[in-house]
């Protein structure tokens, strides 16, 4: 059996309106971050190599449990943890694929959308500290205020290795419980 977050209840409207504004919200955050780029080296996708990981709030949670699911689960867990060039765990998400590609992209985290590592570069070459920090974090009380509104009980953040490692482990997040009540 493929290990993952909970069968989805049905008829779970509330839920469905919290996610759709959480996309409105990443859908607003694109806007305002056009044109900026990366080299997609994937580190900040391996905890250990940056020392940081992304947050997400509860109703971020609930997203990503949602296409988890649509995908069919977690990916097989590796054997043995990958080992950077220094001989330590990289710590890769466990949604980083093998062939080095995020595999819920349009449903990752704000964190992973506003990592802004220092290769990060804007519309006209600038610099990562050029990026537009007031509107990211405005975008990002969003996500907060909407958190609390969608889980009350357990708005978050949490690191999203321990929510992973929960969905391996018992199969569904503790947002999906405390929802549940
Ligand atoms: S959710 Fe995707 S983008 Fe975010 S850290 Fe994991 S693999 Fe990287």
């Amino acid at each position: 059996m493929r290990r993952g977050p909970r069968k989805q209840s049905s008829g779970d409207y509330e839920s469905a309106v919290g996610l759709e504004k959480l996309r409105a919200i990443y859908a607003e955050l694109a806007g305002v971050l056009g044109g900026w780029t990366c080299d997609a080296s994937t580190d900040c996708c391996r905890f250990g190599v940056t020392g940081r990981e992304p947050y997400p709030t509860a109703v971020e949670v609930s997203e990503l449990e949602r296409a988890v699911r649509a995908r069919g689960g977690l990916p097989k867990r590796r054997a043995l943890p990958t080992v950077s060039a220094r001989g330590e765990d990289e710590r890769r998400c466990a949604l980083l694929s093998d062939e080095g590609k995020c595999l819920v992209y349009a449903s990752r985290p704000f964190g992973c959308r506003t990592f802004f590592c220092e290769r990060a570069k804007g519309p006209a070459g600038e610099p990562s500290r050029a990026a537009p920090k007031s509107e990211i974090a405005r975008l990002g009380r969003a996500v907060a205020d909407l958190s609390a509104r969608f889980a009350p009980a357990d708005p978050g953040p949490r690191p999203l290795s321990k929510v992973t490692a929960e969905w391996g482990g018992r199969g569904e997040s503790r947002t999906s419980r405390a929802r549940r009540g």
